[in-house]
């Protein structure tokens, strides 16, 4: 096998790099935390630090609310033309695509993920969310009604909407994207004028410090998006604070239920994409090879920790030998390694916290009897977080391991006999996110599609996402879609305006 050149470092990393600790950009300026508070930020391919960061603290977010209640008051955003808008987030991809070996470097470094993900997935998702986004502020617009006015027949009205930005909006992210989350909120509800706080995820706060000084460069008015970086309590000082109008999370279920409750003190509009387990259904008279390596990608792409990982494969019993043999195969011959390393198939872990999570899952379903026929260890020639491809059958759909998200490359292949028993066993799960069905029987692809309780269902494919697209889930998997247009919703409010014309 050649081995490719790993790239040399983009020189503007070790510009951004050396300037650590990395301030936060609180009210247009990039200031330090008023309590001096940091926290270290790594390299998940080898543990080292890779910056300090400042840690927005609650006094931080004080000021911060403050200065967005102003600038959503008092700056220019709320009240640029549409067009202008549009031409400063269209600037932001602009200036993402042209730095964006340095972006998708600067992602793997801090997340782990593989180089070419990053390079050629995320990053070109980003550019056209704002760019998509860009193209809405001109568009948003509201409705007129045939008023009937049944209780004064004879009376004239003219009634019309407008659809208003929401104001103050907290956006919290995790750490799986940490680009991709971050403009998935940011493109929407800038296009919307609305001011934004984010907050990205205490793992991975590098790149969307970066991108803040791109918004900078883009001419995008001091104070509109404010980058607060910090964990749990900075998301908690923001989901609680009274003038903070909209809560956008993207995260676990079991903290998506925590925001509920710490926005009820103002009644927060809130937006919440959360965890998932989805089923990755593949019927014997699909096209076999191809499945298999969409099974291989739904379970284990971006070493697992996506929330539409279809991490329980259900394989019709004739083809589920055949189907799990090869599986197997492929998950023991995967390259592990650093995400830069271009040989590199699978990178780390995000964090020491996350394998061993993972690892909890891997012991609970050996210890609930499950069979394990690859992986559930580590390699031991890297020092960072990496886990092997790991993949379990015997499962019972009520043990741990089929039930709870695990967030790591752990499958569990699943055999069934009928459509009504693989429905019925799907379904059977907190969640509802994402599904995906494989068979070459348009009429058993619709049958399942129709029955599915899932929020995004592929047929023939798995895992693909597009900034038109609406995304989000069922049940506990979350309130409301992100992406694509129903995206405006989330960050507008409907203004309905009588006339009286008598
Ligand atoms: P997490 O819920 O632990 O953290 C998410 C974010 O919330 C982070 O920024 C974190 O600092 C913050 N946070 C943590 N505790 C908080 C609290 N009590 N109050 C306020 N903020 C708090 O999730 P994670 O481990 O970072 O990310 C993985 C989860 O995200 C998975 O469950 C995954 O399915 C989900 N996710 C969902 C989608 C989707 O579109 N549905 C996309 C990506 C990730």
């Amino acid at each position: 096998m050649d081995t490719l050149q790993a790239p040399s470092l983009h020189p503007n990393l070790a510009r951004f790099l050396s300037g650590s600790p990395k301030k936060m950009w609180l009210g247009g300026k990039w200031v330090e935390s008023s309590q001096g508070k940091k926290f270290k930020t790594y390299n998940p391919a080898t543990g080292e630090v890779l910056a300090e960061v400042y840690e927005a603290t609650p006094t931080d977010v004080n000021l911060a609310v403050k200065a967005a209640q102003e600038t959503f008051e008092k700056g220019s955003w709320p009240k640029l033309n549409s067009a202008e808008k549009a031409k400063i987030l269209w600037k932001i991809a602009d200036l993402i695509e042209k730095n964006i070996d340095e972006l998708s470097q600067l992602e793997t470094l801090n997340n782990g993920k593989v180089l070419r993900e990053a390079r050629y997935a995320d990053l070109p998702m980003v550019i056209e969310n704002f760019r998509y986004f860009a193209g809405w502020t001109t568009k948003i617009s509201g409705e007129t009604f045939p008023t009937t006015t049944p209780y004064a027949p004879k009376a004239q009205a003219f009634t019309y909407t407008v659809r208003e930005p929401v104001g103050v909006v907290a956006a919290i992210v995790p750490w799986n994207f940490p680009l991709q989350m971050a403009a998935w909120k940011l493109a929407p509800a800038l296009a919307c004028g609305n001011v934004v706080l984010l907050k990205p995820a205490e793992q991975t706060p590098l790149s969307t410090l970066r991108l803040g000084e791109l918004m900078e460069e883009a001419g995008l008015p001091p104070g509109t998006v404010q980058i607060l970086p910090g964990g749990p309590d900075t998301g908690k000082a923001l989901a609680s604070h009274p003038h903070v109008d909209k809560i956008s999370f993207t995260g676990s279920t079991e903290v998506g239920k925590e925001i509920v409750k710490m926005s009820a003190g103002n009644l927060k509009r809130v937006s919440l994409e959360l965890g998932g387990k989805s089923p990755h259904i593949i019927l014997a008279d699909a096209d076999l090879d191809t499945a298999i390596k969409s099974a291989y990608m739904g379970a284990f792409y971006n070493q697992g920790q996506c929330c539409c990982a279809g991490s329980r494969v259900f394989v019709e019993k004739k083809v589920f030998e055949a189907v799990t043999e090869k599986l197997v195969e492929r998950a023991k011959k995967v390259r592990l390694g650093p995400g830069l390393d271009p040989n590199t198939q699978m990178g780390p872990l995000v964090s020491e916290e996350q394998r061993n999570r993972v690892e909890g899952y891997i012991q609970s379903g050996k210890k609930e009897g499950a069979k394990l026929l690859c992986g559930g260890d580590r390699p031991s020639q890297f020092k960072g977080y990496f886990m092997n491809p790991t993949v379990f059958v015997d499962v019972k759909d009520e043990m741990h391991i089929a039930q709870e998200e695990i967030f790591g490359p752990v499958a569990t292949v699943l055999p069934f006999d009928s459509l009504e028993e693989v429905i019925q066993r799907a379904n059977a799960t907190p969640y509802g996110l994402a599904a995906g069905v494989w068979t070459k029987d348009i009429k058993k692809a619709f049958k399942v599609t129709q029955a599915l309780r899932a929020g995004i269902v592929w047929i023939n494919t798995f895992n693909c996402a597009d900034p038109t697209f609406p995304w989000g889930g069922f049940k506990q998997s979350g309130w409301n879609r992100e992406t694509g247009h129903e995206a405006i919703r989330l960050y507008t409010e409907t203004k309905a305006v009588w006339v009286d014309l008598n």
